[in-house]
């Protein structure tokens, strides 16, 4: 089986194709245009998903070293994302669909992420969860913790009801005047600071969601106070703030997360999504693992942001499944609670 994905959920057009669950190509275009406005403008993202799509699309077949008569599906993201940008990928699956006479089908991009941890990129690899298990997924537009109980089968058990953690670090830092995105460079900062040197509001909202927009009020309200009494107190204390930052949100993410793992009594853990590349947030899913017996799962980081070898390889599972779908589905835009 031979699946072509197409990933246009967001700033990054990619197309990759899998080979009964191993990767042949992943071909990932990014787009920079956004960087000068502090965030991705929609607009110009599915202006850029045009300009790229069919190169993308040719480069990964190309790599892959096939022919495009040997897929046996499309697979592209439907949703969650950006409404213009959807409707590109979605449009060229369709064309695809229809000239080379194949089926497509339908990915939910959330459900992707949570399958990228079973991407093969040999024959040999074998680091996937096994079923059940819990996935934190941590993006720049979701947090959420995901009970996963087979391929086609997930759960949404919490999520956030405000901002997402990734917001929280590119809000934070934008506030600071680090830049877009800002988690990446929290991260580095981080690293230099000290996690106990300032307080932030935790929230405390029942069950397993979350809610990061009053640690974002409490991080610019200590700024504003402390601006106040020295104007070079960001430059000063950068360091740490990320640290302090950065520490907060792990605290937040993994208290519920262990709430969760205790109840259902799963000991099998995995993080996805693009905030699954800090470095502390990996420590921390590291030391659970020793101290709670944790079978945990962290993805490589190439698979954390958005790619389209994530769609191909739940691609494979519902095509496995003989999930397919019809030629007029259209893209939806908001989450839905149910994956797969
Ligand atoms: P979604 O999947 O919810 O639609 P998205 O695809 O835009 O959102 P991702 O690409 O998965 O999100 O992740 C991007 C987010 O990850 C950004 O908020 C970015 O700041 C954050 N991020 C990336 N690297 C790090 C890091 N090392 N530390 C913290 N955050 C990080
Ligand atoms: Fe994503």
């Amino acid at each position: 089986v031979t699946i072509l994905g197409i990933e246009s959920s967001c700033d990054d057009t990619s197309s990759s194709v899998i080979r009964d669950g191993v990767m042949l190509s992943n071909v990932i275009a990014s787009q920079a245009v956004h960087e000068a406005y502090g965030g991705v403008v929609p607009e110009l993202a599915s202006r850029a998903h045009q300009q790229n799509i069919i190169p993308v699309v040719a480069e990964a077949i190309k790599r892959a070293g096939i022919d495009k008569s040997e897929l046996s599906a499309v697979a592209f993201t439907r949703g969650p994302g950006l409404m213009g940008s959807l409707l590109v990928g979605t449009s060229f699956a369709k064309g695809l669909s229809v000239s080379l006479n194949i089926p497509m089908i339908e990915i939910n991009h959330l459900q992707a992420h949570v399958l990228a941890h079973f991407i093969k990129e040999t024959p040999e690899d074998d680091h996937a969860p096994s079923f059940p298990f819990l996935c934190l997924l941590v993006s720049g537009g979701n947090s959420q913790i995901i009970k996963v109980n087979a391929y086609n089968d997930m759960e949404v058990i919490g999520q956030t009801i405000d901002d997402a953690a990734g917001e929280a670090f590119d809000k934070c830092a934008k506030v600071m005047g680090l830049g877009y995105p800002g988690g990446p460079v929290v991260n580095r900062l981080a690293n230099e600071g000290n996690p106990n040197a300032f307080t932030f509001s935790k929230p405390h909202i029942p069950g397993y969601d979350y809610s990061f927009s009053g640690l974002k009020t409490s991080f610019l309200y200590t700024l504003r106070d402390k601006l106040q009494e020295d104007p070079d107190f960001i430059e000063k204390n950068k360091q740490d703030l990320c640290a302090s930052l950065q520490a907060t949100v792990i605290d937040i993410l993994m208290n519920k997360l262990r709430k969760a793992a205790k109840d259902l009594n799963i000991k099998e853990v995995a993080v996805a999504g693009g905030v699954s590349a800090n470095s502390g947030l990996r420590d921390a899913f590291l030391d659970h693992a020793k101290r709670f017996g944790w079978k945990v799962h962290i993805p490589k980081f190439s698979f954390t942001t958005d790619n389209a070898a994530m769609v191909a390889i739940t691609g494979y599972y519902k095509y496995l499944d003989q999930q397919f779908c019809p030629m007029d589905a259209v893209p939806f835009s908001r989450v839905l609670n149910k994956l797969g």
